[in-house]
Parts: structure tokens; C-alpha cells; sequence
């Protein structure tokens, strides 16, 4: 496995990342917002005074490539779509908490490294 040693504790928290991201079920990044809109039709009560808007719709957006994704979210997926963003949250600070984890484990690594003495190395030139 790793070449690089890892403490008792680097071991705990690598070994619950990968035990919280394997449970973690699906993912998908964006936002929810939601809309109450006003329709084409004159006279309707979304043109009154106050007017009564139509919704609330939820509309699930997304940047793809710099260009934002809107998709119409029917209610009855609304709490999957909520899970699936909560997920996706929580699957980012999974990953950032893997990354500086191991960014750890290799600067000890490297630490350690130096302080032990490196075998001597002869100076390799490519010929040609
Ligand atoms: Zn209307």
C-alpha cells in the first residue's frame, strides 16, 4: 500500500473519509432557487395589485462549461434533489479533508526524508 508511514490517527481519519464517502449515496453539484413567476395571461390574478405570483417552482441550476444549466424540478423530486445537493456538499469537504490529509503524510514524508542521511548517488549524465 502507501510507502509513506502514517500515524495511528492518519490512519483513523483516512479510514473514516473512506468509510463516510462509501455511504455516502448520489451526488450532484448546483443550487435549488425558487421561482414565483408571472404568466403571459391578461387579467390573471399574478397581474394584480398586489399581484399573486404563480409557484413557488424550483429550478435547479448549474454552471457547465461557464454556461448556467437550469432544469424545472417537479415537487415530488424535491427532497431527492435536496439530498443529492446535501451530498454533494458534503462530498467536496470530504475531498478537501482527504487532500490536506495527504498533503500532510507527504510532507512528513518528506521531512523525515531529510533527516535521514540520503544514500550516496552518483551523478548521472544522459549521454547522447
Ligand atoms: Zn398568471
Amino acid at each position: 500500500m502507501d510507502s509513506v508511514p502514517l500515524t495511528r490517527r492518519q490512519q483513523d481519519r483516512a479510514a473514516r473519509i473512506a468509510a463516510e464517502l462509501a455511504s455516502l449515496g448520489l451526488a450532484l453539484p448546483g443550487t435549488l432557487i425558487e421561482r414565483r413567476i408571472r404568466c403571459g395571461k391578461p387579467g390573471c390574478r399574478c397581474h394584480a395589485d398586489p399581484p399573486l405570483l404563480h409557484g413557488p417552482y424550483w429550478q435547479w441550476t448549474r454552471k457547465i462549461g461557464g454556461k448556467t444549466v437550469t432544469r424545472l424540478v417537479p415537487d415530488d423530486q424535491l427532497d431527492d434533489y435536496r439530498q443529492w445537493l446535501d451530498n454533494h456538499r458534503r462530498l467536496r469537504a470530504l475531498a478537501a479533508e482527504l487532500e490536506a490529509l495527504t498533503l500532510a503524510i507527504a510532507d512528513a514524508g518528506q521531512r523525515a526524508r531529510r533527516r535521514t542521511p540520503a544514500p550516496a548517488r552518483k551523478n548521472r549524465q544522459t549521454s547522447t
